[in-house]
């Protein structure tokens, strides 16, 4: 069976002892894209725009992960003293990734930051500190001092969406470690879950073979079998290019 490489998208960390910064991707990503069969290679968010692309051309799917926000100018969000962690050329190298994998049809999954990527670079916007910013909203920044698999709220799956097929089910309790949602939702994409207090918590890009994003962390739920199912299907999806 050929093993798809899963592009994995990656965080700057500063260096120690001297060392330049790092480029890295946690292990629970890896783990979970290795545990449904594919190949985690990560993606420099360093990489020239050509230089990108040309590693696009060699992956059969995309995984683009959690971390800090994104600058709210890309998408005209209001500034909030909350807002934390920009990384201008992960942003850019991001935002390239998505368009050209909805574009072209590479599969790919967005987690956490990676469902607020897949809005933005599609022409959506955020809330900037949803707590501030969505009337009624529950708490979902439970971060840090958490546990990252703790179940913090439920999640109601639209029912016949790609993401219902995929999770067996309606109703899921997840876990919440984000302080940002998506506000606006990007012309073509779908909404496919909700939180109680209405924040959107799953896309899905109608027509595409296989593009989606969850606000929640399924990396770090992978004792339930649907979370595991959530990158088995990218796995599977990223197959059939091949087939
Ligand atoms: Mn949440």
């Amino acid at each position: 069976m050929h093993l798809p490489i899963i592009g994995v998208t990656t965080a700057r960390v500063p260096g120690t002892n001297g060392q330049t910064d790092l480029y890295a991707a946690a292990l629970s990503y890896l783990n979970a894209v290795a545990n449904a069969g594919g190949v985690p290679l990560l993606l420099p968010a360093s990489l020239s725009p050509d230089a990108l692309m040309a590693a696009f051309e060699r992956l059969d799917g995309l995984l683009f992960t959690g971390g800090g926000d994104i600058d709210p100018s890309l998408f005209d969000g209001p500034p909030h003293e909350r807002v934390y962690g920009i990384e201008p050329e992960r942003d850019r190298s991001e935002i390239a990734l998505v368009r050209r994998a909805a574009e072209t049809g590479l599969p790919f999954l967005g987690i956490c930051r990676g469902i607020q990527v897949i809005n933005v670079a599609l022409g959506g916007g955020l809330y900037t500190h949803i707590e501030d910013q969505l009337a009624g909203a529950r708490k979902h920044d439970f971060f840090p001092g958490y546990p990252r698999d703790r179940l913090s709220h439920p999640v109601s799956i639209e029912p016949g969406s790609r993401l219902a097929g995929i999770l067996g089910g309606e109703s899921f309790e997840v876990n919440s470690l984000h302080h940002q949602g998506l506000g606006r939702i990007a012309p073509g994409l779908a909404v496919s879950a909700h939180a109680p207090d209405g924040l959107v918590e799953a896309v899905e890009l109608p027509g595409h073979p296989f593009g989606l994003g969850v606000q929640w962390h399924p990396e770090w739920l992978q004792a339930h079998a649907p979370q595991r199912a959530l990158f088995k299907a990218l796995v599977e999806a990223s197959q059939k290019v091949y087939e």
